[in-house]
């Protein structure tokens, strides 16, 4: 590592990439190449010899560029947002720079610690119970992703489960979640062994908002005991990915504990809001779970990947993920002196992810983060009131955080589900195909629906204006062109 040359290609990249945000809003936001694009513009070997930056930096402009998604556009309105920061950029710029790799205490004293204190700060902002602190038996954990929480926290719950029961009863073990659950929980049970007829995605509908209901929850557990299956996770969700449902915590966690199941709790994106007083009571009931997880890198200004993981009983976790080779061996680990967070995680190696964490809470503050989160929802309503002003729209699901579901509806004498669904399919694709926005679809009681988040941090509500006069447009041309 060339100090000099870092010096100087460090502020060229910086320059580049601060250039990029203030121009982000002249690119298309969705990519609009075609499969394959970049094969016909690289050559298909590397180069024998160094290039200039400068050359790097040209294609990146020319050749990647227009095969990026931009995520961080203002007009960026899909999936859920995954925020980035001067702050995160920085904490990220840290990290690299000090390229360590943190999997034992040993190896990084500073990383392990800094998370275990970030950790507890994000905890206390969110008003988690004591015992998802670090000073008890449980404690927090940077993973990659919402998908790795919860996976291994349902490797932890199933080993605790097999313990008890035998680990030939692992056929018999059922998880629960809702329909709306995110696929990550099939995903983990799936990898964790789980028989594909045990994860039980129960059914929600309008009635609860598409929350999961506690009766359901009840019998479907009480009708796989009946038969004699072990019914031993549940995961319960905080804003649900298709339309920010909040499951009710307090029941469901009554009902895991009266049948000893872990209760993991997967506030992904909506987690962030519950930092602010107001929105807290969407946690309420979360005392009662046995890990909680909320992404800092999709709402929370910190750019990706930070998944942030409490858990209850850390020592579950590293019962099912511990190793101890010869190699790694050291005394403060032997001694039990230390957190090793290679046995909170799936990977060995890892990242020093909490410096961002830390840069985020410290270079903006709480009640900056608490405005910017506001912000988000506060655009989210004003778009819901305009959409909820025309009457060739309507909102779809109630909206809690900074995610509206809509729909177009079709003419009065069209108005069974196909033609509602195509029609709004196609408003999707002509207002994708502009460029000037991204917006994503999902499916609620069958109905296609249109998903507008409001989340990337650059977006003002001169981008709401005009996103919505898109739809009214698109709208208008969609409805008024004849029936194909
Ligand atoms: N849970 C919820 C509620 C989500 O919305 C998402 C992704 O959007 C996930 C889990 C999966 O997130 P990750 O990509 O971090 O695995």
């Amino acid at each position: 590592m060339d100090s000099e040359q870092l010096r100087e290609y460090g502020h060229q990249m910086v320059d580049f990439v601060a250039d990029y945000y203030q121009n982000i809003e002249n690119y298309p936001v969705l990519s609009q190449v075609e499969p394959g694009y970049l094969l016909k513009l690289l050559p298909d070997a590397a180069p024998n010899q160094p290039e200039s930056l400068q050359s790097v930096l040209d294609d990146v402009q020319s050749k990647i560029l227009p095969g990026v998604t931009h995520w961080q556009s203002p007009s960026f309105y899909a999936y859920y947002p995954a925020n980035s920061s001067v702050a995160g950029f920085l904490g990220e710029i840290l990290s690299a720079g000090i390229n360590m790799v943190g999997f034992s205490w040993i190896t990084s004293p500073a990383a392990t610690e800094l998370e275990m204190i970030v950790l507890d700060w994000l905890g206390k902002l969110l008003k988690l119970p004591q015992e998802f602190l670090s000073s008890g038996h449980g404690g927090g954990v940077i993973q990659g992703s919402a998908s790795e929480a919860v996976l291994v926290v349902l490797l932890s719950a199933r080993d605790k489960t097999l313990r008890m029961v035998g680990k030939s009863a692992l056929g018999k073990l059922v998880v629960y979640g809702s329909d709306q659950t995110h696929s990550a929980l099939q995903k983990a049970c799936q990898i964790a062994g789980i028989h594909p007829e045990n994860c039980r995605l129960l059914k929600t509908d309008s009635s609860t908002d598409y929350a999961l209901s506690p009766e359901i929850v009840n019998e479907a557990i009480s009708h796989d005991i009946s038969i004699g299956l072990i019914p031993f996770f549940l995961c319960g969700n905080v804003g649900t990915t298709s339309s920010a449902t909040v499951d009710p915590l307090y029941s469901l966690a009554k009902i895991a504990k009266s049948n000893g199941m872990w209760f993991h709790v997967d506030a992904a994106y909506a987690g962030s809001a519950c930092i602010c007083p107001e929105y807290r009571r969407y946690l309420d009931g979360v005392e009662e779970a046995d890990s909680f997880n909320m992404n800092a890198h999709k709402w929370f200004l910190t750019n990706f990947d930070c998944s942030t993981l409490w858990v209850k009983d850390r020592n579950a976790l590293i019962q099912s993920l511990s190793t101890n080779p010869e190699f790694l061996k050291n005394k403060a680990s032997q001694a039990n002196l230390v957190v090793d967070y290679k046995d909170w995680q799936i990977p060995l190696g890892r990242r020093f992810r909490s410096l961002k964490l830390w840069m985020v809470l410290r270079l903006y503050g709480v009640e900056n983060i608490q405005n910017y989160l506001r912000n988000h929802i506060e655009l989210a309503r004003y778009f819901e009131v305009c959409v909820g002003q025309d009457p060739r729209f309507e909102i779809v699901a109630p909206r809690k955080f900074s995610l509206v579901c809509f729909r177009l509806l079709p003419p009065v004498d069209d108005n069974e589900a196909h033609g509602s669904n195509k029609l709004n399919q196609d408003l999707l694709e002509a207002v994708n195909s502009t460029g000037r926005v991204f917006i994503t679809h999902t499916a609620l009681s069958g109905m296609y629906i249109l998903r507008l988040v409001v989340g990337a941090p650059l977006t003002e509500r001169r981008h709401i204006y005009a996103a919505w006069k898109l739809l009214q447009d698109e709208a208008c041309t969609l409805l008024c062109s004849p029936l194909q």
